[in-house]
């Protein structure tokens, strides 16, 4: 999977390429996927979601240039396997999931391998985790209409936001940057991913 779908797309980060040894994709997939757990695509997961295609999560990850001493946030816990990815290559993450079934499992899973560098909330992610804030990256595995607000304030001094933008199907990947207290926007990539709602279903 690292060499002939993330590597042969231009992905070279050593770091990156070794976090995607590191975690075994199959410990985040439902049973009956296993056989497809490193195939070029996302999966189904509980609650009609979805866990993304490797070369997303690599490109996403590679995008936020994550340090060592980075504390990161990430939005749509799902079925963990990003947060797990991200646990590899930083300090701290903090990841939200607003599906209370998908945020324990995540949670359980977590402990069962290891990490003490991940804490999991369940919640409404449109608000971030202001407790924790501020975060040197910032990323979101579910698509909102528009960037929110709350994110954007979360975001620390020279930190990066990796965001799915747009109304499905197809959404555009938008890189933002904060320098000097201004965000600079980049449209990187179209992408597919589950809307991001609110507690009560309603898409955002
Ligand atoms: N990063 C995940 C991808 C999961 S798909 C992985 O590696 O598996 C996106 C997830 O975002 C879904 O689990 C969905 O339930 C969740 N989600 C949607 N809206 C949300 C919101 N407002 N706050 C937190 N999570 C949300």
């Amino acid at each position: 999977m690292v060499k002939t779908q993330i590597e042969a797309r231009g992905i070279a980060d050593k770091k990156l390429l070794e976090a995607f040894r590191n975690v075994e994709r199959h410990k985040f997939v439902l049973p009956e996927y296993i056989p497809y757990a490193y195939n070029d695509s996302p999966l189904p997961i509980e609650e009609e979601q979805t866990i993304s295609q490797p070369y997303i999560v690599a490109f996403m990850t590679d995008a936020l240039n994550l340090g060592k001493t980075d504390k990161v946030l990430e939005i749509g816990t799902g079925s963990g396997y990003q947060a797990a990815i991200l646990a590899e290559l930083s300090d701290s993450v903090y990841t939200i999931e607003i599906f209370e079934n998908l945020g324990n499992k995540a949670r359980k899973l977590f402990s069962e391998l290891g990490y003490k560098n991940i804490w999991c909330k369940v919640g409404d992610g449109f608000q971030g985790w202001p407790e924790h804030a501020p975060f040197d990256a910032i990323i979101v595995t579910c698509a909102p209409t528009k960037i929110p607000e709350p994110l954007q304030e979360q975001l620390a001094e020279g930190g990066r936001m990796i965001i799915p933008v747009g109304s499905s199907p197809v959404q555009h990947l938008v890189l933002l940057k904060k320098r000097k207290g201004k965000i600079r926007e980049e449209r990187v990539l179209p992408v597919r991913f589950v809307p991001m709602i609110d507690t009560s279903g309603k898409k955002y």
